[in-house]
């Protein structure tokens, strides 16, 4: 398994030479299995993942707020590939999925009726997905808790196990059944939305903090935690700052282009 992250940021992409270590891209993060190319969600980094020639694409949407599907329509190799392409959410059925794509990717938003020019694709249901791989992987998700909803994915093959709980406002309820959805994960990647100083003004947003990943990362029995759905503001100095304070080193700030392969 390997991870790629090409987008790091939530709700807009940042452009600025203070946010250009850490990257300005919404979020994208790529998970390469031998079974499957999986991409769980297509914000603005979308564009920039080498989609697979060798292997079914499957972009997994945790759900629809557009810095999480602003991307789809603009990786150019999209419409080229000989692979089979699979869209699958699983908060929602297939037909909801297809049809708030629909509209996101056409009428009055959009030039070209996007689903219509990529061949191969395949929208489905996520109880189907799960069937098509079952033989080589398993993934799983699980509800956040989110405006409208959210649902969080693992990944696990034979060697490894990643988890996806974007975007998610933690709530300390969720601790006990959160903590099964990762358990032994090799990799979980945060909403690190907010500081702890934010997050009060923030309530009902649908994010977590930073300091609240440190803290579930120390009480969960997942391995390492990134930090990434990083506030459109948050400058480079202000993340390299966070990553130093981290005591435990097992959690990070991901950041743009960064390639995970230790899996
Ligand atoms: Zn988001
Ligand atoms: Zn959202």
């Amino acid at each position: 398994m390997r991870v790629i992250f090409h987008g790091v940021r939530g709700s807009i992409s940042a452009s600025g030479v203070e946010f250009s270590d850490y990257g300005g891209h919404t979020t994208c993060t790529e998970i390469m299995t031998d079974a499957a190319q999986f991409i769980i969600d297509a914000g603005s980094g979308f564009q920039n993942v080498a989609l697979a020639d060798d292997r079914p694409i499957v972009i997994l949407l945790s759900h629809f707020h557009h810095d999480h599907i602003q991307g789809l329509g603009f990786n150019p190799s999209l419409f080229s590939k000989r692979a089979e392409i699979f869209i699958c959410s699983a908060l929602c059925s297939e037909e909801s999925t297809q049809s708030y794509l629909q509209q996101y990717y056409g009428g009055k938003y959009f030039p070209i009726e996007l689903l219509s020019e990529i061949s191969k694709l395949r929208i489905v249901s996520f109880r189907e997905l799960k069937s098509i791989f079952a033989r080589d992987l398993a993934i799983e998700s699980y509800g956040l808790n989110h405006p409208g909803g959210s649902a969080a994915y693992s990944i696990t093959t034979s060697t490894a196990k990643l988890c996806s709980l974007l975007d998610n406002e933690y709530r300390e309820d969720q601790f006990q059944s959160l903590s099964a959805f990762v358990n032994e994960a090799n990799l979980t990647i945060w909403d690190g939305m907010f500081t702890a100083d934010e997050l009060p003004q923030y309530r009902g947003w649908g994010h977590s903090s930073i300091e609240q990943g440190e803290s579930f990362l120390e009480r969960s029995n997942c391995k390492r935690l990134a930090i990434t759905h990083h506030a459109p503001y948050r400058t480079d100095i202000q993340l390299d700052v966070m990553q130093q304070n981290f005591k435990d080193p097992s959690i990070f700030i991901a950041r743009e282009k960064q390639v995970e392969t230790s899996y």
